[in-house]
């Protein structure tokens, strides 16, 4: 799979170097490490097919490998999230559905902010305000790793990096101050584009 380039070359308050770190570095890496799990899983599908393999759940190549590929897989998919939706204004004005959904939910968008930051807070690896397929409303949800915590038939619609390195560089261990450089360059524009796409489905 090809890399999708950062939509932007600097951010404010998130500097130059924690982004080639963190994009062209980190999440390269995991589109990398994707390539070579696809290699892996065609040979390992002609040794299932072959009877030379078996799927044992204490341990197994089968086992290891589909462990790491939704790693592998979520760590590419919430980069990108987290990337595209970067690089705005934090101007909620941009998204008017979005903001209304989320006034519904959480009384206003000063809420939203606070509460999805607290959670953001206690998150070790991801903050996801999404949309729930099923529960057919936005709701919020906390990872601690990537292939962690993830709840199936969301869509994400503000994704937050809540790991070290993307804030240590800048902040050092402050990470309440790189959540509110996050909110300041929020893009609600591409929020909101998610957000009309996302609610079209319900499940
Ligand atoms: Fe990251």
């Amino acid at each position: 799979m090809d890399p999708k380039p950062l939509p932007y070359s600097e951010l404010n308050g998130i500097s130059k170097k924690t982004l080639e770190i963190h994009h062209d570095k980190l999440y390269v890496g995991y589109v990398k490490k994707v390539d070579e799990l696809a290699g892996k899983f065609k040979d390992i599908i002609q040794r299932i097919l072959a009877d030379e393999t078996d799927g044992n759940a204490t341990y197994s190549d089968i086992r290891n490998l589909k462990a790491a590929e939704t790693f592998a897989i979520n760590g590419v998919y919430l980069h990108e999230w987290y990337f595209d939706v970067l690089g705005g204004a934090g101007n909620a004005a941009e998204a008017p559905e979005l903001s209304k959904a989320l006034i519904e939910k959480w009384g206003s968008i000063e809420n939203t902010i606070k509460y999805v930051s607290v959670c953001a807070m206690a998150a070790r690896g991801w903050s996801v305000l999404c949309w729930d397929a099923k529960a057919g409303r936005v709701k919020h949800y906390n990872s601690d790793a990537h292939d962690q915590g993830g709840v199936w038939g969301c869509i994400p619609l503000i994704t937050l990096d809540c790991y070290e390195h993307a804030y240590f560089i800048d902040y050092g261990s402050d990470k309440k101050q790189y959540i509110e450089a996050f909110w300041k360059n929020l893009n609600w524009k591409v929020a909101e584009e998610l957000y009309l796409k996302a609610k079209t489905l319900t499940l």
